[in-house]
């Protein structure tokens, strides 16, 4: 971890240039409360916030299940069946390499240690992404101005979709909760083969301006991106015909998209979660730390198996609000983030499960499909 960044500070200006400045206002209380009742769980639990033995023995597990289903599918699968079941396993371990390996690294929340979050991260290099435009595009832009219309990139799809109720509705936007599905799978192929390339030649992404790789930066991005090449593509068209090569690559892709999608939009694209603006001067009513939790919600948080599948996503709030703390540690921090929540009268929803988190952002795709004036907040 870089020295001197506190668990929950995000709140600081980020580093690259933004087309318009938005402020937060100050905290009232209740982040500086948050944050003295979290430090003091972990001194009394006496619980790592990095480094966590949990961490490295399911980082362990998630690497070789993808490794295995890699290799099953490119040197033992006989037959259609075992294909496209071995590919969607890929698929969804090549997720949870994103959920619980290279998210945690990307943050600095794997470890204590500069270098390991640097080799946590760039696991994203593997399974097609990059690292370097991650931490803009994710780590910066998407936690510093989240749910904001037209400055969180996460949720500006235009013109295929509607998120927020300050977008522009189009006339096929009424259909978009039936097609919008579709489209969610195809997330990994723009990822691995068209975005980071975008935003690098354009240094830009969405309205935000970022800094284009430099030397080993550079050197990284193209490592990253051959690595992908290599075990995507150039090994298993060694042994297999092209097109089938394309058929398996397609299915595992579209099943990381898939589950990679649903993850992200389950918490902030729902009629529970905001969509403040800022005033005319770029000036938020809000704190960074309310913010973050007015426009988060997390689900299914009992679910045990789930949570340590999805990286500690589910207990969304708790990231956004701690996003340098390993998420090995959101649930026992749950109890305290929501108390402070209802004390201090910071909205603190759930959904109760994963499929009902699916359910609301189904409802809130079709609301904004049918919505035809934005209203007043
Ligand atoms: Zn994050």
């Amino acid at each position: 971890m870089s020295s001197g960044q506190a668990d929950g500070d995000a709140s600081s200006r980020p580093a690259g240039s933004v087309a318009v400045r938005v402020e937060y206002a100050k905290d009232q209380g209740f982040h500086a409360e948050l944050r003295r009742r979290v430090n003091e769980l972990f001194l009394t639990t006496r619980m790592r916030k990095r480094d966590c033995w949990q961490m490295y023995l399911k980082s362990i597990l998630i690497l070789a299940t993808a490794g295995v289903a890699w290799w099953l599918l490119v040197f033992k699968a006989d037959t259609l069946a075992e294909g496209l079941a071995l590919a969607a396993l890929l698929g969804v371990s090549v997720a949870l390499i994103g959920f619980n390996i290279q998210h945690d690294g990307g943050h600095n929340a794997y470890s204590d240690h500069a270098w390991i979050n640097r080799i946590a991260a760039g696991t994203l290099g593997l399974i097609g992404g990059s690292s370097y435009t991650w931490r803009w595009k994710h780590t910066i832009i998407h936690h510093m101005y989240v749910n904001i219309t037209g400055q969180d990139n996460d949720i500006n799809i235009s013109p295929l979709g509607r998120f927020s109720p300050h977008q522009k509705r189009l006339w096929f936007h009424r259909w978009q909760h039936y097609y919008m599905w579709v489209f969610y799978g195809l997330e990994a192929f723009k990822l691995q083969l068209f975005d980071d390339f975008r935003y690098i030649t354009m240094g830009r992404i969405g309205r935000h301006r970022i800094d284009r790789p430099m030397r080993w930066e550079m050197v990284n991005f193209v490592i990253g991106k051959t690595a992908f090449a290599c075990i995507a593509f150039v090994v298993p068209m060694l042994f297999h015909p092209v097109l089938v090569v394309l058929f398996y690559y397609v299915v595992a892709g579209w099943v990381l998209g898939l589950t990679m999608v649903l993850v992200f939009v389950t918490p902030h694209l729902v009629d529970k979660a905001q969509f403040p603006l800022p005033g005319p001067t770029g000036r938020m009513d809000r704190s960074w730390a309310v913010h973050q939790a007015s426009v988060t919600v997390d689900f299914a948080r009992r679910k045990g198996v789930l949570t340590w599948l999805l990286g500690g996503l589910n207990y969304h709030k708790e990231h956004h609000l701690f996003p340098v703390i390993c998420h090995v540690n959101y649930p026992a921090m749950a109890a305290t983030v929501e108390q402070t929540c209802r004390e201090f009268g910071v909205p603190y929803h759930e959904h109760r499960s994963f499929a009902a988190g699916i359910a609301a952002h189904y409802r809130w795709l079709r609301t904004m499909g049918k919505q035809v004036r934005s209203p007043a907040t």
